[in-house]
């Protein structure tokens, strides 16, 4: 969890205005319910730092893939998830309003976590039509009809449902 650290010394000293960074690495506990971020996917991670009136405006944008289940069919699901966000950075602790920075490293990890999981797809279809599976047989209907027929009654006898005959 430290590789997403960004040595800010020289903005602290005041020489320059940014810092630019790029990080290849990768984070655990990237998940929520239906996706998640494997523990070895690589998390590709630029932006820079600037030195700001009362901390570091930090400008960062996050690529990596996804993995999850499609909540209706529940075939395996995965994409491409790209994230920016901007935030200022305060010296101190990270708590539950602001994120800190202590000494001359900035801690993105925290950061790149939480905008990860916030873009992580809470109901992850395979495909927008998926037609899921059947609620009797659970067979998956995106590879063809089942035979089940549960809204419509069975065609078979739909001619003694006509009224007034
Ligand atoms: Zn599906
Ligand atoms: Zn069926």
């Amino acid at each position: 969890m430290r590789e997403y650290q960004v040595s800010v010394a020289g903005l602290l000293r005041g020489s320059g205005q940014q810092q630019a960074f790029e990080i290849v690495s990768a984070l655990e506990g990237l998940y929520v319910t239906s996706s998640k971020v494997d523990a070895d996917q690589p998390v590709a991670v630029d932006g820079e730092v600037e030195a700001a009136g009362e901390g570091l405006l930090v400008s960062v944008r996050v690529r990596t893939r996804f993995h999850g289940e499609c909540v209706r069919c529940l075939e395996p699901v995965s994409g491409d998830l790209e994230v920016e966000a901007r935030e200022l950075f305060r010296e101190g602790e990270t708590t539950e309003e602001t994120y800190g920075f202590n000494g001359e490293v900035v801690d993105l990890s925290e950061l790149i976590h939480d905008q990860v999981v916030m873009t992580l797809p809470a109901v992850p279809l395979c495909r927008p039509e998926c037609l899921g599976l059947c609620q009797r047989c659970g067979k998956n209907l995106n590879l063809g009809p089942c035979g089940c027929d549960l809204e419509r009654g069975d065609p078979r006898w739909a001619g003694l449902d006509q009224p007034g005959s």
